[in-house]
């Protein structure tokens, strides 16, 4: 059984008090049977990890750079973010790919990085629109889950989360529907299974993540291999994103 997984991406939002205020009010209402774990900017890290601590939530970063420490400027190595109390870190998300050109070779890398050094990898996989029209969705997210996970050894897998986000869902309000992702979850899935094995992909959870708001959380979370969401927008308020979780745990205890 896989525990229903929430998290909350704040992007570049919010300043040091909404931080706090929005922290501790989802650590407030973390439900038993629901993992929840907040991605906030670097800098407000240490006031977040201190609103929730605790709490069932875990703090994560958005990003980390893939090599250890030295003149990388502006960057931030993964035991920066171990230091200051974030378990996870977000590897390969759209923007990350699209708008910082990041390669599939870099998010490689980091996904080495972050789990050598015992964060908690949530690897962001997805198609664009182009991509998608073109029927080569498939063939992305198998690329990019393939080279994602190169070297990764399969005991290191309990500490990786898979995230679907379809680029094009991606704060867009166009979300992708409830088949739509759970044909390219089971996909997913099935990729995992053919780079390790069957217990490893039914293990893992796989997130989708593309405008999940209130009300289509409950429908998207209904899909067998939709494990939980990866919320954008809707994570920057805590009378948005607190519904998602509930709605995740009526589905756990459905
Ligand atoms: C995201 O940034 O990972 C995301 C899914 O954003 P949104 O929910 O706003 O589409």
């Amino acid at each position: 059984m896989r525990t229903p997984f929430i998290s909350g991406n704040w992007k570049m939002n919010l300043d040091r008090a909404g931080a706090r205020g929005l922290a501790a009010a989802v650590a407030q209402h973390a439900a038993r049977g629901v993992d929840v774990a907040l991605f906030p900017p670097a800098v407000y890290l240490d006031e977040v990890v201190r609103a929730v601590a605790g709490s069932r939530v875990q703090v994560g970063g958005q990003n980390c750079c893939d090599e250890a420490s030295g003149a990388f400027t502006g960057e931030i190595s993964t035991a920066m973010l171990a230091d200051v109390g974030a378990r996870l870190v977000l590897i390969g998300h759209s923007e990350r790919r699209h708008v910082y050109g990041e390669s599939d070779e870099l998010i490689q890398r980091k996904v080495a990085r972050a789990l050598g050094d015992g964060l908690h990898a949530m690897l962001c996989v997805g198609e664009t629109l182009d991509e998608r029209d073109g029927g080569r969705t498939e063939e992305v997210v198998a690329r990019q889950l393939t080279s994602g996970l190169r070297g990764v050894a399969r005991a290191s897998l309990a500490s990786l989360t898979i995230a679907y986000e379809p680029v094009w869902a991606i704060g867009t309000g166009r979300t992708a529907s409830p088949a739509q992702a759970g044909e390219v979850h089971r996909y997913t899935r099935g990729v995992l299974a053919g780079l390790y094995d069957r217990e490893v992909a039914e293990s893992l959870r796989i997130l989708y993540g593309g405008s999940v708001k209130a009300d289509n959380a409950a429908e998207l979370l209904a899909v067998p291999d939709i494990d939980g969401a990866l919320v954008g927008g809707a994570s920057l308020r805590a009378d948005l994103f607190l519904p998602i979780i509930d709605a995740a745990q009526r589905t756990h205890s459905a």
